[in-house]
């Protein structure tokens, strides 16, 4: 059962975010965007409002000029037809006064410029009064109009200003003087605009280069937010009716919105970022968990154990791919099945079912088993199991894991180890046999020799016939101890050789050396050699084979005296040393010749078996001779003489032992 992660990246992991931003960025703008559009909405109404006002005062004053006059025109048409002498008409002026409070006062003047009838008796000031007094003759009935002034400072009243118009009364071509009328600035402003609009607005009337006659601030000072110019004609004047309301730019409301959005944003741009963090973090350990997972199947897929998990049941609910390939079977035919399995084998079904219980009650060994399988093709599997308890990450068991070790190939090699350890032993028989012909063959080289000299010897007294009876008795007799030495030698090799206790006794090296001497003769005169005896007086006695060791020295001085073939007959001197090593406390023996030496190359190889300088060597003396002295505990070696030839030098450790059957030492001169 394999988990399969499919590591599909996005295209670009940027690119994924570039939509979510672009719908937050869209709607923060909307968002801020909202109240900026609503303030400028309300700003719009505000200024249209007053437009609409400002037009509306501009006609009610209109209105109410034109109908003053029209009153004026009336009376001036009742005075020309002579129907209203002038204290009637200054009644009606008086009553026209009294009503519209924004007049200062009417005048009547005669064709004369005098006045005939006047509402105020305050002089006009002179310059208006030259200007209104008269009419220009050239003006008829028909183009006969109202005429208004500029407006002029009233005199004795500070920041005040008059406003005057001449209404000229012509009939028929006769003319009957004009009545001038005068308002006051001022006065238009307070009484013909309604106070709820003097309330909100500051109103001015001004003329074209915007110089201001009259101002009326009810509700206080206008803010120049929102400010309209309306023209107000009068006749053949052109003032302008200037309102600029108290009202400034809605504030409050859409401060507080922008605030909120603001906020909002914010909390919005922290959240995404906080959701970014969260979703790079879970990416970051998605990742992390999918290299896992990765390597975690590698690693069970190119495991060789094979490994198994089984629930509380003994269900299998995992296999890894090594497992299967031992068995042999797929893992979709064996996931999910219990107990028995496919992949036993009939012949130890009892085992597992016996081991099944025991895994199942938990008494498994924590060691492992070794089993067999049965793989698909039939063949069968030895298999070495360790099982141990599934624990979940609460704690709790949930089943068994077992890991499982084909070991086919450990038991072909366990097998081949055995034959190869029988055939070994076959070999090393044969070897010790091999060995024991060698060394017989070597060591028998010399009592065959003696025996052949002494009887040579005794059958030439015979053929001379000289029947010397002691001399042939004492051949004789030698040629029976040689013959004698030859069938302890024959022990002795074999014992050595097949590496059995020895017979050793306490043995003293004197004794040794007095046995060999006679035999040592016989090579030195052979070799032309001159013997000289260098022997310690009191030694102690050494554990040993006493044939061996004699072999040993034979075959040193054999060495020696074959060494010393080409040496001057002057120098042709063998020593033979013996004494204690103060250092060691060993016995040492040593063979010294002025032979030709040993050189190094020869040096390397000198202990191995069947090495040899000589024609007719067996190379197997040195062999044998360091064999059977590390064979007694002692050390063989060599060196250089620094008179010219060899040094071979043996030691061998004292035997002190209180033994009964210790011989005394002798003493050897
Ligand atoms: P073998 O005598 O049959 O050759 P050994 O094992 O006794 O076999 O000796 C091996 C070789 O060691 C000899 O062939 C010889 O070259 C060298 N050798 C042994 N002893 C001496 C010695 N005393 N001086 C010089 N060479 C020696």
């Amino acid at each position: 059962m394999r988990t399969f992660y499919k590591t599909q990246a996005w295209p670009n992991q940027k690119w994924r975010w570039i939509l979510p931003i672009l719908l937050v960025s869209l709607f923060l703008a909307t968002l801020i965007w909202l109240p900026w559009q609503a303030q400028h909405m309300e700003a719009n109404e505000r200024q249209e409002q007053l437009i609409a006002d400002t037009l509306w005062v501009e006609q009610a004053i209109q209105f109410q000029l034109n109908r003053t006059d029209e009153t004026l025109k009336q009376i001036g048409s009742e005075i020309m037809a002579h129907r209203i002498p002038a204290d009637i008409a200054l009644q009606r002026f008086r009553t026209l006064l009294k009503n519209n409070h924004e007049i200062q006062r009417i005048v009547w003047f005669g064709t004369n410029g005098e006045v005939l009838a006047s509402t105020s008796d305050l002089s006009i000031p002179p310059q208006e009064s030259s200007t209104l007094s008269r009419i220009d003759p050239s003006i008829n009935e028909i183009n006969s109009r109202t005429r208004c002034l500029q407006p002029a400072p009233e005199p004795n009243v500070k920041n005040a200003y008059l406003i005057y118009c001449q209404i000229p009364l012509i009939k028929e071509n006769q003319h009957f003087g004009s009545i001038v009328i005068s308002y006051r600035a001022t006065g238009i402003l307070e009484e013909l605009v309604p106070w709820w609009f003097a309330q909100d607005n500051e109103i001015s009337l001004v003329d074209a280069d915007e110089k201001v006659y009259a101002n009326r601030a009810a509700g206080g000072a206008g803010k120049n937010v929102y400010t309209h110019n309306r023209a107000l004609e009068l006749p053949e004047l052109q003032l302008f009716l200037h309102t600029n309301s108290t009202k400034s730019e809605p504030k409050l409301l859409s401060n507080l919105l922008v605030l909120t959005v603001i906020l909002l944003s914010l909390g919005l741009i922290w959240s995404l970022a906080a959701l970014w963090r969260d979703i790079n973090r879970r990416l970051a350990a998605e990742v992390a968990l999918r290299q896992q997972v990765t390597f975690r199947t590698a690693m069970e897929n190119s495991l060789v154990t094979g490994l198994r998990a089984r629930d509380m049941e003994g269900r299998l609910t995992y296999v890894n791919p090594a497992f299967c390939r031992m068995i042999g079977y797929p893992a979709e035919q064996i996931i999910g099945r219990v107990p028995p399995m496919p992949y036993w084998a009939p012949e130890a079904l009892h085992e597992y079912q016996q081991r099944f219980t025991r895994l199942l009650e938990g008494t498994v060994p924590a060691e492992g088993f070794e089993t067999i399988y049965q793989h698909a093709s039939g063949k069968r599997i030895p298999v070495l199991i360790y099982e141990s308890p599934l624990i979940n990450e609460r704690g709790q068991q949930t089943g068994w894991m077992s890991s499982i070790l084909d070991i086919s190939e450990l038991k072909r090699a366990q097998e081949l180890t055995r034959q190869q350890e029988e055939k070994l032993h076959a070999s090393a028989h044969l070897a010790s046999m091999g060995e024991i012909a060698s060394m017989l063959a070597h060591e028998l080289n010399q009592p065959l020799a003696a025996i052949s000299s002494y009887t040579t010897g005794a059958i030439n007294l015979l053929n001379a016939g000289q029947v010397d009876q002691s001399l042939l008795k004492s051949a004789l007799e030698k040629a029976n101890k040689q013959a004698q030495r030859a069938g302890h030698i024959i022990r002795s090799v074999h014992e050595f050789v097949k590496k059995r206790e020895p017979s050793r006794e306490a043995v003293q090296l004197s004794d040794l050396i007095h046995s060999v001497m006679p035999l040592v003769d016989l090579q030195a005169k052979t070799g032309q050699v001159t013997l000289r005896w260098e022997l310690a007086a009191i030694l102690p006695p050494v554990l040993a084979d006493k044939v061996l060791l004699e072999q040993v020295l034979l075959n040193l001085t054999r060495n020696a005296i074959e060494a010393m073939q080409s040496t001057p007959l002057a120098q042709r001197t063998l020593r033979i040393r013996t004494g204690l090593d103060d250092a060691t406390q060993n016995l040492f023996v040593e063979v010294i010749d002025r032979g030709h030496g040993i050189p190094t190359e020869v040096a390397e190889q000198l202990f191995s078996p069947f090495f040899s300088t000589k024609s007719t060597g067996m190379g197997m003396g040195l062999n044998i001779c360091r064999t059977a002295i590390e064979f007694h505990g002692g050390q063989l070696s060599h060196s250089d003489n620094p008179l010219g030839g060899t040094i071979f030098r043996f030691e061998l450790p004292a035997y002190r032992a209180t033994q009964t059957d210790q011989k005394e030492p002798s003493t050897d001169g």
